[in-house]
Parts: C-alpha cells; sequence; structure tokens
C-alpha cells in the first residue's frame, strides 16, 4: 500500500493525467496490466491510457468497469475530489468541493461526491462484533417534533456502538429505520452486529426476545435509583457527533433523500478516526473505486 501522507505530496504526483492514471494501474493491476478477456500480462501501452493486450488483441483501460469509466472529469479532478473529502477532517459539502475544485455545476459536485460517498461505504460494510451498544435517535427534523419513538418530522435511526471497556467506542454503524417496532429493531441489528455477540439495549419492548434472537441480549434498566442514568451513553455521544457534524459540515442543509450517504460517510470518517493517516483512506477508497479490493 503506497500512497501520499501530505497536501504537498499528493500536489507534486498527482498533476498529470497520466501521474493518476499509472495510480490506478498500480492499484487495480499491481503495477502490472492483466487482460480481463484472457488475463494475459502483457500490453501494448498507448499514450492515451489504452492498452492491447499482446496475446488477444483485446483494448481496454484502466478505468474500464469502474467508477471511471465514461466520466468526463478528468482524473486528475476526480483525484482531487477524493483528496479533499478524505484529507478534511469533517469532509466537505457538495458546494465546498465544487468551488475548490472550481466546477461551476453543482450537479458534478454532487455526482462527485456521491460516488466517492458510495465508495466509503462499500468499504467499511463489516458487522459490529463484541459487545454492542444499540439505541435509537432522532435526526434532522426542521420542526421540533414530540421526543420519543417515531416523532413526525423526524428520522429515526438505530445507532450500534461497539464497547471497547476501557479502550472507550470501537467501530459504529448507523441504520434509518421506518419505526421502532420489533420487525424493523430486528432488521437494523441484523444487517449490523455479527450474530453471537452481546447485543445492550435499554428496556424498551421492541428489543423483544424475538427480536434479538441469535444475540447474548442484555437489557439495562431506565429506572435506576441514580437520577440522570443512561442506560445507552455511548450510543448518546454518537448521536450529538452525529448531530453536530450534519449541522457543523453541511449546515443542517442535508435532504431526507441524501440522508443516508450523509450517515455513511459519517460511520465511515468514525469508523477511522484514529488512521492518522489520510493517504490511506485516499487509497482505500480508489482501490475500491477500481474494484480491486474483491481479489
Ligand atoms: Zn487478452
Amino acid at each position: 500500500m503506497e500512497y501520499p501522507e501530505s497536501m504537498q505530496e499528493f500536489m507534486d504526483r498527482f498533476h498529470t493525467e497520466e501521474a493518476c492514471r499509472k495510480y490506478l494501474v498500480q492499484i487495480r493491476w499491481n503495477s502490472r496490466f492483466a487482460c480481463p478477456r484472457c488475463s494475459s500480462v502483457s500490453a501494448w501501452e498507448y499514450g492515451d491510457g489504452t492498452f492491447r493486450c499482446t496475446k488477444c488483441r483485446r483494448d481496454t483501460s484502466v478505468t474500464a468497469g469502474t467508477v471511471f469509466q465514461g466520466s468526463h472529469i478528468p482524473l486528475r479532478i476526480w483525484f482531487q475530489a477524493i483528496w479533499s473529502v478524505v484529507s478534511q477532517k469533517h469532509g466537505v459539502s457538495a458546494l465546498g468541493l465544487s468551488r475548490a475544485l472550481g466546477i461551476n455545476r453543482q450537479k458534478t459536485g454532487w455526482s462527485l461526491l456521491g460516488k466517492i460517498r458510495g465508495a466509503m461505504v462499500r468499504e467499511g460494510r463489516e458487522r459490529l462484533k463484541g459487545v454492542v451498544e444499540v439505541d435509537e435517535s432522532l435526526l434532522g427534523g426542521v420542526r421540533p417534533g414530540k421526543r420519543g419513538r417515531g416523532a413526525f418530522g423526524k428520522t429515526l435511526v438505530l445507532i450500534a456502538v461497539e464497547d471497547k471497556g476501557d479502550a472507550g467506542i470501537g467501530r459504529i454503524r448507523i441504520a434509518v429505520i421506518p419505526d421502532a417496532s420489533a420487525k424493523s429493531l430486528r432488521d437494523a441489528v441484523s444487517r449490523m452486529v455479527e450474530p453471537g455477540s452481546t447485543v445492550r439495549t435499554d428496556e424498551w419492548v421492541g428489543y423483544s426476545n424475538e427480536a434479538m434472537r441469535g444475540y447474548r441480549h442484555k437489557i439495562l434498566k431506565r429506572s435506576s435509583s441514580e437520577p440522570g442514568y443512561d442506560p445507552t451513553p455511548l450510543v448518546h455521544r454518537v448521536a450529538s457527533l452525529l448531530k453536530r457534524w450534519l449541522l457543523g459540515t453541511h449546515q443542517g442543509g442535508v435532504k431526507e433523500t441524501h440522508l443516508t450517504s450523509y450517515l455513511e460517510e459519517f460511520v465511515f470518517r468514525f469508523n477511522r478516526r484514529s488512521s492518522h493517516s489520510r493517504g490511506k483512506l485516499f487509497y482505500r477508497v480508489i482501490q475500491e473505486m477500481v474494484g480491486a479490493n474483491q481479489a
């Protein structure tokens, strides 16, 4: 795994189409051409990024079959977009990205950002394990909604957080749920948490035996003698970070249709908060975009 360590390195290295293409070859084909038809590793390389297999003569390019295929956006701009998304601690908005890249059409900024987010998400699909705290949280809501489960005008999400004991919070996952019924909770939990793990919840009836089947279920009662006692503090910590992030980075202007991709980006960033190297994220996102990690 080889990647730029700083903004300066990034700029020095990826200012031409050729340099970006070379990097894609390195990541997708492990620095060596591989024919998608006959798997031959020998090819003639043309200046425009086309490779012709010396064995079966098929023409291919390193972007064929990837997110970059047929894009009218130069690879250089793609790379800059990916770098801005991964290198800024809190991410960028579509508008901010368009401005930074000198893109006039905001639609292009949206489309770039959507694809980069998609790649971030696919890269981190693994389910949580160990001890996992789970609780619902309400997001958005321009209208002040009634507190509680399923208040009108807000989006209900289920947040799952790995409890690493003294080491604090591990990884997280977030899912939009239609309601807090046993069925909805069951669906979301089974997507987010590895079976056999311990799931810790409050005493809401939705977390029924049926819903929690296949997990060790630990129920913490809300009605404790301690005032202000919180049975799911880790989830609440994550929820408040999430709300602040949505407000701060995106000025709260998150449309409901885009909420899922924002949530996914938040999860991706959160789960990599201690990986100091932005360059590594850059590498991972590109790797995902060229489909190199499926091998
Ligand atoms: Zn071939």
